[in-house]
């Protein structure tokens, strides 16, 4: 019998950092995920919409930076120590 550890990877919009996978491969991005915090969807939010990853980001902390899935959002929460995730303050 043997564990895996599950790998978990950072959003390079808000710092959440349990996304399932990367938001892009090598460039290409991977349309399936949807970040459950802020919501960026990339290939769609980025290629469609127009955003960038800091255009986006911006807009979602002025409105508020409300979790895309509330129900995983954890009880203490805390947007700026996500974001040292990313390196912004
Ligand atoms: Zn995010």
């Amino acid at each position: 019998m043997f564990f895996r550890k599950k790998r978990y990877f950072v959003c390079s919009v808000c710092g959440y950092d349990y996304l399932p996978g990367p938001l892009y491969i090598n460039g290409t991005p991977d349309v399936s995920l949807i970040c459950a915090c802020c919501g960026f969807q990339p290939g769609y939010d980025d290629e469609e919409l127009g955003y960038t990853l800091e255009s986006y980001r911006e807009e979602w902390i002025q409105k508020g930076a409300k979790w895309f899935r509330e129900k995983e959002k954890p009880k203490q929460w805390n947007l700026k120590k996500q974001l040292k995730n990313i390196n912004i303050r």
